[in-house]
């Protein structure tokens, strides 16, 4: 297991539309666990194969309890309602801006064995799959935002949700 170099907004990777895993190997599962250091190490809540330089349709999510998902060709297939808050990308650094997402979101993917399954997830679970099957269509969060929200306004909105600082992580 190691830490990947994640690229940033700028190389064209983050770009490209992500092939579909077909081999569920040793590769795929050294590629899964690098990706859940490189999530871990950074303090994020998301991480798409992409970011670590490999266009293949993976990613990891931090789920509602705070475990780490692996979803391998992810499709979203059910959403609700809306919310609205701020998002960012371990791709990003350091910057924020006021993304609208749904606030419920069902997930169908492949683990890293093959097998299909459903994954559920609220609010930030939510935000966090939509935010990483983006990813593997090319697509940065950056594309839904009018401009960056400043540091006040980020300290801002969390104190009024209550939420504490720390416990925010990029995607
Ligand atoms: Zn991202």
């Amino acid at each position: 297991m190691a830490i990947r170099k994640i690229v940033l907004q700028g190389d064209e990777i983050l770009t490209k539309v992500c092939k579909p895993v077909t081999k569920f190997d040793q590769k795929l599962h050294d590629l899964l666990d690098d990706m859940k250091d490189t999530l871990e190490q950074a303090n994020g809540a998301g991480l798409a194969a992409p970011q670590v330089g490999i266009l293949r349709r993976a990613v990891v999510v931090l789920d509602d309890d705070e475990a780490v998902l692996e979803l391998v060709n992810p499709e979203i297939v059910f959403t609700e309602g809306e919310q609205c808050g701020p998002e960012g990308c371990l791709s990003v650094p350091g910057k924020y801006g006021m993304v609208t997402r749904p606030n419920r979101v069902r997930v169908r993917a492949q683990d890293r064995s093959g097998q299909w399954f459903e994954a559920e997830g609220v609010g930030l679970t939510a935000r966090a799959f939509c935010h990483e099957l983006e990813h593997l269509d090319g697509h940065l969060y950056v594309e839904h935002i009018d401009r960056f929200l400043t540091e006040e306004e980020l300290v801002a909105y969390y104190r009024e949700q209550g939420y504490d600082m720390d416990e925010e992580g990029e995607e």
